[in-house]
């Protein structure tokens, strides 16, 4: 009789949790722009990991505003169970700059439904702060939610900042994480998916402690340059600028900050490989970076470094440029050898082949 348990069975192991919560506060001064992009991702899709398709994981429960059939009090029903404790596990993605509610006054900068005690609206202030303690994790999606991003550019009235910012670097989650930053404006899709779903792997007990670097960002994303990755690299070491947009060579000379922007995109592409920002002719702004946007402004000026760089490359680019393009043209020649005549002139010896190829 056939064992009713298939054998392969044995590889599958029970997440060492069977369910988590994701609460998705998409209310800080933000532009949804980080939800709409993970609809784009692919690797995994929002879909695989709710319906399951990655074996192992706990069993994901997404509550995003923008994304949840739920509307008013019933979308919020989770937010207030968590917060009376009666959701355990939950990880907490804050999208937006987060206010200084200290600088708001009677009024308030950003906020998610209402009390029903008081009638008053529950600030994302008072939601992060209700919350925060009660998270497995907390992840930033966003280069708002986790730098304070185009909001807190000087300037700003509501005085807003990154999470990191709000709750302090050190923070640390119940379950002993550190805050996620995954910058991006937008995130790119599958950056945050794949640290979502290293984050699910690693509260399953399949994956040891998220490797982050200083900035709180997942290291195997954010530890190259833009440069590091850009497909327009070589006309840089050959001294090849471009000097209007359009043009298919290096975007340094027109504003690009690619050679010292750490995120992955012209590597990755934007959506399914397709897509990114100098690897297909838009000058990197720096949106990942903590110092983004004013440290980067005006964008379409050459970045002052470059100048330094650019011009000290030019002698060797052009002598360079110009070797490879001889010795590229001595490449576009088949050797002499390949004719049709009724000689042999390959150099082939049956007495001695070893002289024509030597091992
Ligand atoms: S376009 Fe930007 S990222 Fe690409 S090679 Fe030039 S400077 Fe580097
Ligand atoms: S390449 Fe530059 S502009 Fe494009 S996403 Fe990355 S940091 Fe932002």
């Amino acid at each position: 009789m056939l064992d009713a348990i298939p054998y392969g069975r044995k590889t599958q192991s029970a997440p060492k949790i069977d369910e988590v919560h994701i609460l998705w506060i998409t209310a800080g001064l933000g532009c949804d722009g980080d939800t709409v992009s993970i609809t784009a991702a692919s690797q995994p899709s929002i879909e695989d990991v709710l319906l399951g398709a990655v074996p192992g994981l706990p069993k994901v429960h997404l509550h995003n505003p923008v994304l949840a059939y739920e509307v008013g009090e019933e979308f919020l029903d989770p937010f207030h169970k968590a917060d009376r404790g009666e959701i355990e596990n939950f990880v907490l993605v804050v999208e937006g700059s987060i206010p200084n509610e200290q600088l708001s006054g009677d009024g308030y900068w950003a906020a998610m439904g209402t009390d029903p005690e008081t009638q008053q609206p529950i600030t994302t202030n008072e939601w992060i702060d209700r919350l925060a303690p009660k998270a497995l994790g907390i992840v930033a999606a966003g280069t708002c939610a986790t730098f304070g991003g185009i909001h807190a550019m000087k300037g700003n009235p509501t005085g807003c900042m990154g999470l990191a910012d709000y709750l302090g670097w050190e923070w640390k989650s119940k379950a002993g994480l550190p805050i996620v930053n995954v910058p991006g404006c937008p995130v790119q899709p599958d950056n945050f998916m794949e640290t979502l779903l290293y984050l699910l792997r690693q509260l399953a007990g399949a994956a040891p402690m998220i490797p982050l670097d200083h900035a709180l960002r997942p290291k195997w994303l954010f530890g190259m340059t833009v440069h590091e990755g850009c497909d327009r690299a070589a006309f840089y070491e050959q001294s090849n600028f471009a000097t209007e947009y359009g043009s298919r060579k290096c975007l340094v000379k027109i504003g690009c900050w690619g050679p010292v922007v750490q995120c992955n995109v012209p590597k990755r592409g934007w959506i399914g490989g397709v897509g990114g920002c100098p690897n297909v002719g838009g000058i990197c702004i720096g949106c990942t970076m903590p110092g983004f946007p004013d440290k980067l402004m005006p964008f379409m000026d050459e970045p002052p470094g470059a100048r330094i760089s650019s011009t000290l490359i030019q002698p060797y680019g052009a002598l360079i440029r110009n070797l490879r393009r001889l010795t590229n043209s001595t490449l576009n020649k088949e050797p002499k050898w390949r004719h049709n005549r009724p000689q042999r002139t390959t150099g082939y010896n049956p007495e001695k082949p070893q002289a024509t190829y030597p091992l």
